[in-house]
């Protein structure tokens, strides 16, 4: 073959790569173009029995040379294409998603903003267990001009024989001392039936890392008009976690604050492993408040300090840890709640480092 043949074969092939370009991407558009009517159907995005279709039609007409398994496999990797590209939108489409809202949204809890650039600290005992230990905490948690108080009244343990929490008694007990010292408290709730009942009790519904994904929950607190408090699940993924917001916002309340709190991992060094990279991954992917709770995802007193340091550096809006008056005869997570001197240790260390504001 001459040279100036050869050139002209050469010729044609780029040209015919540039019309197959621009016809998988005028397919592209169409794609999109059906996932777009899908969504607002609620319709699922891949469809096999379509997809079968497509393929069996290609195949009946291909003349070759290429045979068919070749065919099949170019066409699939069209397709799936597609289907990332549907997937990508849908991403981009959901409502707790940065792309969706540029700007940060900020949580209001009763005058303390969560999310607008400034620290915010969330103390308090892992359980109620009387009006005397929560008064006690937020007394000293109040005396350091912090706001936020946590303590859970329905614990969601893992032995059913461990302590479960005084349930109603215990959103009474915080809601008395929530009016006595002009605080807010937040406050685990377990079961969807709960959520209407605790909105008169506590100012943030919080929602455990075990019930995550406890779908009826997390579409029960989004139908409130009261602020969320998510919990990145035991072995959730950072996709699941967003997702589970979603469900939240979809029901029509966008008040969500996210909360990484470790996850599980081989390493026991610690209770759970601290996802540090976790915050700014949320912190770009949505526009939603995001917190570090240093008390669970250590496990350990010592490391409380440095955790939340890092948490703060890193970008955390804000950070959790568990204080009690007398850790060691705690009902619940005793090893690892900070005692009143420890809690003003934790807080005089914390504003001695240069980046941290409070
Ligand atoms: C809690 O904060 O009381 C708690 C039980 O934490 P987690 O759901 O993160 O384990
Ligand atoms: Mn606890």
């Amino acid at each position: 073959m001459s040279n100036e043949k050869l050139d002209q074969l050469r010729k044609r092939v780029d040209e015919l790569n540039l019309e197959l370009l621009s016809l998988i991407n005028e397919r592209a558009l169409l794609v999109q173009e059906i996932g777009k009517a899908k969504e607002t159907q609620g319709v699922y995005r891949y469809d096999p029995v379509r997809e079968r279709h497509m393929l069996d039609l290609i195949k009946e007409n291909n003349d070759g040379p290429f045979e068919n398994s070749t065919v099949e496999h170019i066409f699939k990797q069209i397709f799936k294409a597609g289907l990332e590209l549907q997937e990508d939108d849908h991403r981009k489409a959901l409502l707790v998603s940065r792309k969706k809202k540029p700007d940060n949204t900020v949580i209001d809890v009763k005058g303390v903003k969560i999310g607008d650039g400034s620290q915010q600290f969330v103390f308090g005992p892992c359980s109620v267990e009387s009006y005397e230990q929560v008064a006690t905490v937020a007394a000293a948690v109040k005396e350091k001009g912090f706001r936020l108080l946590r303590g859970g009244a329905y614990k969601p343990r893992t032995s059913p024989y461990d302590f479960q929490g005084l349930g109603l008694e215990g959103l009474k007990i915080l809601k008395r001392v929530a009016d006595e010292y002009d605080m807010a408290v937040i406050s685990e709730i377990v079961h969807p039936n709960d959520i209407e009942t605790a909105v008169d009790y506590i100012d943030v519904i919080q929602i455990g890392a075990r019930n995550m994904q406890n779908f009826e929950l997390l579409k029960a607190a989004g139908a409130v008009n009261k602020p969320v408090l998510l919990k990145r699940g035991l072995s959730a993924t950072i996709e699941e976690f967003i997702n589970a917001a979603e469900y939240i916002m979809s029901q029509g309340n966008g008040q969500i604050i996210l909360c990484e709190r470790g996850i599980r991992t081989y390493e026991k060094a610690t209770r759970n492993t601290l996802d540090i990279s976790a915050v700014p991954i949320l912190k770009q992917e949505t526009h939603l408040p995001v917190m570090v709770d240093v008390t669970h995802s250590t496990g350990r007193r010592d490391l409380l300090l440095p955790t939340a340091k890092a948490a703060l550096a890193i970008g955390a809006d804000g950070v959790m840890a568990e204080v009690h008056p007398d850790p060691a005869v705690a009902l619940s997570d005793n090893a690892q709640q900070m005692d009143l001197k420890q809690f003003d240790e934790f807080v005089n260390s914390l504003r001695a480092s240069s980046f941290v504001h409070i």
